[in-house]
């Protein structure tokens, strides 16, 4: 696949999926990526994670289980989705935050206090499909993962993500991220 053909993908992917809304959230699956990738950006993260935190949600828009599955009580793993669909085009710094972005929050709400308090309506209740809140020694296991903290900035730039009528940069924007971490 050349260079061109995995960013230029990820748009259409955008173009064809972005304008639904995100989960039960008041904004769109683009305007959630580009809040989250511009959170990246502004805390001067590596092109990889920059990347990452845009295409984070992508397991939304390439499942097959119809819209809005949390609301039907159907958890579409879409980071494992996401994560595989990433792995084949960019390189792993982008692909494997994506894949534990969904255990971050079960880890944050496992280790800090408060944090389950930040969290929407729709995370709480996707965090339930989602397996639940870490134990103690699951929280452990996770955070030594290779990419676990990424995963963990990445997942607070997710909760932020959903503010209705928020200015971005448009997807062009983030291009020359995407172009710095794909697979060789
Ligand atoms: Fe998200």
């Amino acid at each position: 696949m050349s260079d061109m053909n995995a960013i230029d993908e990820v748009s259409e992917l955008f173009l064809g999926g972005g304008g639904r809304q995100y989960g039960g959230e008041a904004v769109t699956q683009l305007a959630h990526a580009l809040q989250c990738a511009l959170s990246a950006e502004t805390e001067h993260a590596s092109p990889a994670l920059i990347t990452a935190a845009l295409l984070h949600d992508i397991g939304h828009l390439t499942h097959r289980f119809g819209p809005r599955p949390a609301a039907r009580g159907i958890d579409d793993r879409h980071e494992q989705g996401g994560a595989d669909y990433l792995a084949s085009r960019f390189e792993p710094a982008v692909s494997e935050p994506v894949r534990l972005h969904v255990d971050a929050k079960r880890y944050l709400c496992a280790v800090e206090l408060g944090y389950f308090a930040t969290l929407s309506p729709e995370s709480v209740r996707s965090l339930e499909l989602q397996g639940g809140v870490f134990s103690t020694a699951e929280a452990e296991d996770f955070i030594r993962r290779p990419f676990a903290a990424d995963a963990v900035r990445l997942r607070r730039w997710d909760e932020q993500a959903k503010i209705k009528g928020l200015e971005t940069p448009d997807l062009a924007h983030f291009k020359i991220y995407m172009a710095k971490c794909l697979k060789q």
